[in-house]
C-alpha cells in the first residue's frame, strides 16, 4: 500500500479505537485465516467468582480459611476470587509462609503452621494426592467451571467452583469472524472441560486446553507451520509470546503493558468485535491502492 493509503488507514483505525501500529500489520490483518483468542479476561470478563464450595474431612469455614489467606498471595484472577469470597464470609486472614506458584498448575505455601496447596488436577498428581468428590469437580467443570482442588497437610480436603461470565460480545466478535471465513479457536491453562463448556457458549468449537504458559507460542507457531496465518488475541502477560510469534498480535487495550508491547494491533475499546473491523480495514486498506 501506498504511504497515504496506510496513513488514511492507520488514522481511520485511531478514530474508531483500534490502534495498528505501523503500515505493515494493516497491510497482514486481513491475511489471517484463524483468530485464536485467549480464555480469561479475552472471551470471558476475567473477574472470577467463587460459585461453590465443598469441602472434604474438614470444616468448609476452616478450608476457605486457609485458601484464601493462601490465596492472598497469588496474583491470580482465581486467587482473587477466593480472596473476595473470604472477606465476604467475614474470616479473618491468617499468616502466610513459604508460599510459591507452581506455574501452570497452581500455589503451596504454609498458612498457620499448615501445609495448604490449590490448584488444578495435574497439581493433584504431582503431589500425589488422589482426588474425591469426582462427580462434583466434573460437575463444575461441565457447567464452565474452573474447580480449584484443595490439600491441606497432604490430603484432599475439597473442591471450589470458579465461575467467570463470558463477555458481553463474545458470542456477536466470534459469529461475525466465522461469517468471514475464519476459523476461531480459544487457547487457556484452564482444564479441558471448564474450555470447552466456555467455547461451547461463545460458538468456539477448536478449544487448546491444559496450555503452560510457555506453550501458547508454540501451540501458535504450529498452526503457523501447518500453513495457517495466525491472529492472536489476548490481554494476560501470559500472552505476550504467543502475541509476538503471531502474525498479528491483538491486545485488548485495558490488558497488560507487555501484552500491549508485543501486539501490532491494540483494541483501545476492550471490544473484540473490532477484530473483525480490524480485518475489514486492512481489507479496506488495500483494495483502495490496487
Ligand atoms: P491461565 O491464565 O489460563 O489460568 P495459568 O498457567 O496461570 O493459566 O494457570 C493454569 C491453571 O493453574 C489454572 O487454570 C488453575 O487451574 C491453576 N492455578 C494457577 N494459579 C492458581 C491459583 N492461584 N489458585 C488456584 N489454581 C491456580
Ligand atoms: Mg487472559
Amino acid at each position: 500500500a501506498t504511504p497515504t493509503a496506510i496513513m488514511v488507514g492507520t488514522g481511520r483505525g485511531a478514530e474508531m479505537g483500534i490502534l495498528i501500529k505501523g503500515g505493515e500489520a494493516l497491510e497482514m490483518t486481513h491475511r489471517g485465516d484463524i483468530v485464536v483468542f485467549d480464555k480469561t479476561g479475552t472471551i470471558t470478563e476475567g473477574k472470577p467468582v467463587v460459585t461453590d464450595v465443598l469441602s472434604h474431612n474438614i470444616d468448609e469455614g476452616e478450608m476457605i480459611q486457609l485458601l484464601g489467606s493462601l490465596e492472598g498471595h497469588s496474583e491470580h484472577p482465581l486467587g482473587e476470587a477466593v480472596v473476595e469470597h473470604l472477606k465476604e464470609k467475614g474470616k479473618a486472614v491468617l499468616p502466610v509462609e513459604e508460599f510459591h506458584s507452581i506455574t501452570g498448575k497452581g500455589i503451596e505455601g504454609r498458612v498457620a503452621g499448615r501445609r495448604v496447596a490449590a490448584g488444578n488436577i495435574r497439581l493433584l498428581e504431582d503431589m500425589k494426592v488422589g482426588a474425591e468428590l469426582i462427580d462434583e469437580i466434573h460437575a463444575l467443570a461441565d457447567e464452565g467451571k474452573t474447580p480449584v482442588m484443595v490439600v491441606i497437610d497432604g490430603q484432599f480436603a475439597g473442591v471450589v467452583g470458579i465461575a467467570d461470565t463470558l463477555k458481553e460480545n463474545s458470542i456477536e466478535a466470534v459469529k461475525v469472524l466465522k461469517g468471514m471465513g475464519l476459523r476461531v479457536a480459544m487457547i487457556t491453562g484452564d482444564n479441558s472441560k471448564t474450555a470447552h463448556a466456555i467455547a461451547r457458549k461463545a460458538g468456539i468449537d477448536e478449544v487448546l486446553a491444559e496450555v503452560l504458559p510457555e506453550g501458547k507460542a508454540v501451540e501458535v507457531k504450529r498452526l503457523q507451520e501447518e500453513g495457517s496465518r495466525v491472529i492472536m488475541v489476548g490481554d494476560g502477560i501470559n500472552d505476550a509470546p504467543a502475541l509476538a510469534q503471531a502474525d498479528i498480535g491483538v491486545a485488548i487495550g485495558n490488558g497488560t503493558d507487555i501484552a500491549i508491547e508485543s501486539a501490532e494491533v491494540v483494541l483501545m475499546k476492550n471490544d473484540i468485535t473490532d477484530v473483525a473491523r480490524a480485518i475489514e480495514l486492512s481489507h479496506a486498506t488495500m483494495r483502495n491502492i490496487k
